[in-house]
């Protein structure tokens, strides 16, 4: 038996969309409530009929058993504030931005009480933004880390397990600074290095005119897939993660002039090591059910 009976979704972009989805294709016997920022999105939702939507996100969250922070990190704080007082006795409140210990700090000191706050990140996403974007097999075999404390009520947090579970998610928990590091090195130096590997292109573009768009060789096209994601969402991420961002760029740079210093030493040794190491990484997560092993990452399969 699920314990939640009214889910409210505050923000209503591809993951908050996605749960939608994903909560029906299970057939789960949930009432799902929501609230975006703007009257266009909140239009968008009632039509794509992702939930009773509301005006305000006071309005949303009443009566929901849980209630998921689905806005850009930077959002956190206000929306904390602006649901606080509206929320149910007991309710679970979780949240899915990039960042942890940076959201923990923006929500948790308006978190009443009554209330279990249990922070949450889907390693699961596309570059594609806003209600339209959400389909609901995002989650399936993804891993949901869960940032609980020492304090987290043990029902609440197996309460909220079992919803992620049934939306096709694993879960894991890990402590919120431990993820922001795991993060950095995963997510977000990688996001930092596509967009300035494609603003390096579009500098050389000037030169070569068209060419770089016209012979773009996978890689180059997989770094602008990733660099065409949201603005707003990844200032956010850069600006609430520093600490570890930047402990991980300083890494990234060694590696680099290592590397650059090979090339031109003509220590092919030294690459043709490195790149095996790295390829083996590759097997490992193809391995591990994170990536498939077809050409163009399988992204020819269709949603559903
Ligand atoms: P998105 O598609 O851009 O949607 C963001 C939503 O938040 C929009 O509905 C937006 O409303 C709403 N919003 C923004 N500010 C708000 C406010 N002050 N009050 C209420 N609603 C507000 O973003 P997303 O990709 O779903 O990302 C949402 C969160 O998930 C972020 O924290 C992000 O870090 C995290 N995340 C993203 C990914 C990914 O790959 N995209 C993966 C994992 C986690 P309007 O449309 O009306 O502006």
């Amino acid at each position: 038996m699920m314990a939640y009976k009214q889910v409210a979704l505050i923000g209503l972009g591809l993951i908050a969309s996605s749960v939608s989805h994903a909560i029906r294709r299970a057939g789960l016997p949930i009432r799902v409530s929501g609230h975006a920022r703007t009257q266009k999105s909140r239009e968008e939702a009632r039509r794509l009929g992702l939930g009773d939507i509301f005006d305000t996100a006071a309005e949303a969250v009443a009566g929901a058993d849980l209630v998921i922070l689905c806005v850009p990190v930077g959002a956190m704080e206000g929306v904390a504030k602006e649901i606080a007082a509206h929320l149910k006795p007991g309710a679970t409140i979780t949240d899915v931005g990039s960042v942890k210990k940076a959201v923990v700090g923006a929500v948790a000191p308006y978190m009443p009480g009554h209330v279990h706050f249990i922070p949450g990140h889907p390693i699961a996403g596309t570059e594609h933004s806003g209600p339209a974007s959400g389909f609901a097999s995002l989650f399936d075999n993804r891993w949901w880390l869960l940032t609980p404390d020492r304090q987290t009520d043990p029902a609440a947090l197996s309460n909220l397990e079992e919803f992620l579970l049934a939306l096709g998610a694993k879960v894991d928990k890990m402590e919120a600074e431990h993820h922001d590091l795991v993060l950095a090195v995963t997510s977000h130096v990688p996001h930092l290095i596509a967009y300035t590997m494609v603003g390096v292109a579009d500098d050389l573009s000037r030169v070569t005119e068209t060419e770089v768009v016209n012979y773009s060789a996978a890689g180059f096209r997989d770094f602008t897939r990733i660099a065409a994601s949201d603005p707003t969402m990844w200032r956010d991420v850069f600006l609430n993660n520093k600490t570890a961002t930047l402990e991980i760029l300083g890494r990234f740079t060694e590696e680099l002039f290592a590397l650059q210093r090979a090339i031109r030493t003509g220590d092919g040794d030294q690459l043709f090591d490195y790149f095996t190491h790295t390829r083996a990484i590759r097997r490992g997560i193809i391995e591990a059910g994170q990536d498939t092993a077809q050409p163009d990452f399988g992204r020819i399969v269709t949603r559903n």
